[in-house]
């Protein structure tokens, strides 16, 4: 196996015992990048000297025993999240050249814990999108099969972690931007409760639905990610002050005694037929793993999320992105007078999705459309959460497919705003409920990557570990590697 193909866990084995060092380690994976990028664009930069000081800095720590299971091992930042000193771009020509002078929160734990960050992945612009093609800079592809998209908005990251790019990377997750790529990519991709990880840091999208979370290759780093950014932070105040367990503890190999559901709707018309048999195949093995599976619930209430997301999330993006006016942040354009400045720091600074997000935010939010649009979306809202809570009171989980679809090809859908909104149906009523959801690899349909996805109770995190892992450890999916 190469150095670049280990587990976080794998990783922290050997360089523990001193068989590798991370100096090593680090070495291969830039050399890797350097041989794969070309065919797959998953960063927007590469931070290759910072990472080799890094590995040295995290040597010394494993030799004075002193290490933890990510220190030393090579991550990937989705480029939304401030990294003192490194560009923090967005994937946004309004933000190319801003050099944030402070850290994250979760890049802050990860440095304590003695990262080495090997770049920035490459995005959707502002996270608005399901596909990379809407970064500012160029798409990424998917390894896969390079004519496709790896998914969105985390595809740089996602696509890191499938070529061996990186070990793990962190995304963010606003209506599926974790998991959708995830399951594009066939790595792992948990968007954990709203409030279980600090978004301090994160450049605010849509600020009730983002949150950050572990992209990974299999089920164990993706707790040994969480059990690190997890936990109230003072800079968050939405952060919630609640204990983390260890995350490891939940990863046994049976799901004796758990109850999970099924809910019709997230198998939507219109939905690819090899999908829906590699989902229901795996829900079988679920079930021989020995959980109960009820394959008949209903949550009436599905078919909102996808309308009451885009007035809820396009309003508070219209409000964030309020702040790019050319004086405080990033890019500026000298106009005649404030205006006109501000007019063609904006016309220039954004592309074409965000600013039909902002229009469609300042719609929603404008006097006399308000009550119609925005109020009703978060009417709607409440009742799919308490939906939600509902079916939690009768099963531990609920298994759904990540996606209706395997990847689509580049181009397919990017003039096509609703087909493309599409891509998030069986992911964005999560955010909306504020729930975790885990992506996991679960088979393939025409050669490309199916995932399953793994719904909980709010700060039930470690359930959906337990079925995932118990799942990876019956199926050899995520051993999987694209060929590039
Ligand atoms: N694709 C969805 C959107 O475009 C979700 C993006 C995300 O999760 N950041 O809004």
């Amino acid at each position: 196996m190469k150095l670049y193909e280990l587990t976080i866990h794998q990783a922290h084995q050997l360089l523990k015992n001193r068989e590798v060092s991370s100096l090593e380690l680090t070495r291969a994976v830039l050399e890797h990048i350097e041989k794969t990028e070309e065919k797959v664009h998953a960063f927007v930069s590469v931070t290759a000297e910072k990472a080799l000081i890094q590995a040295a800095q995290a040597d010394e720590r494993i030799k004075g025993d002193d290490s933890t299971p990510l220190t030393g091992v090579p991550v990937t930042i989705k480029d939304n999240m401030c990294t003192r000193g490194v560009t923090t771009t967005c994937s946004s020509k309004m933000l190319e050249n801003f050099i944030p002078p402070y850290d994250a929160t979760v890049v802050e734990r990860l440095n304590h814990e003695g990262m080495v960050m090997v770049g920035k992945g490459n995005m959707d612009e502002f996270a608005m999108g399901s596909s990379n093609e809407h970064s500012a800079f160029y798409p990424t592809n998917n390894p896969w099969d390079t004519a496709c998209v790896p998914g969105g908005s985390s595809g740089g990251p996602a696509v890191s972690v499938a070529t061996g790019e990186s070990i793990y990377a962190l995304g963010s997750d606003t209506g599926g931007s974790i998991r959708q790529p995830a399951g594009f990519c066939n790595v792992v991709g948990l968007k954990p409760t709203y409030g279980r990880v600090s978004r301090y840091g994160l450049v605010a999208f849509a600020s009730s639905l983002d949150q950050i979370g572990p992209m990974t290759r299999d089920v164990t780093d993706s707790a040994l990610v969480l059990n690190v950014i997890a936990g109230h932070d003072p800079k968050d105040s939405t952060s919630v002050d609640y204990p983390v367990p260890d995350y490891t503890e939940s990863l046994i190999p049976d799901l004796k005694g758990l109850k999970l559901g099924v809910p019709k709707e997230y198998f939507v018309e219109g939905m690819q037929k090899g999908v829906e048999e590699v989902i229901r195949t795996a829900i079988t093995r679920l079930e021989e793993l020995g959980a109960t599976v009820d394959w008949e619930v209903s949550l009436p209430h599905t078919k909102y999320a996808l309308a009451a997301y885009y007035i809820i999330a396009p309003s508070e993006a219209m409000a964030n992105l309020a702040r790019y006016d050319g004086v405080k942040y990033g890019f500026s354009y000298e106009g005649k007078n404030m205006w006109d400045a501000m007019e063609k720091t904006r016309g220039y600074g954004f592309g074409p999705e965000v600013k039909r997000r902002i229009i469609l935010g300042t719609y929603a939010l404008s006097a006399g459309y308000y009550d119609a649009y925005y109020v009703k979306a978060q009417k709607v809202r409440t009742l799919i959460r308490r939906e939600f809570e509902e079916a939690f009171e009768r099963y531990d989980a609920l298994i759904t497919p990540t996606s209706p679809t395997v990847p689509f090809k580049i181009g397919e859908r990017v003039s096509d705003p609703l087909q493309m909104y599409l891509s998030d149906v069986c992911t964005l009523p999560i955010n909306i409920a504020g729930i975790p959801g885990l992506s996991v690899p679960a088979g393939f349909c025409d050669g490309l990557p199916v995932g399953m996805q793994i719904l909980g109770k709010p700060f039930n995190e470690d359930i959906l570990f337990r079925i995932g892992y118990a799942y990876e450890q019956a199926n050899g999916w995520w051993q999987q590697r694209p060929a590039i």
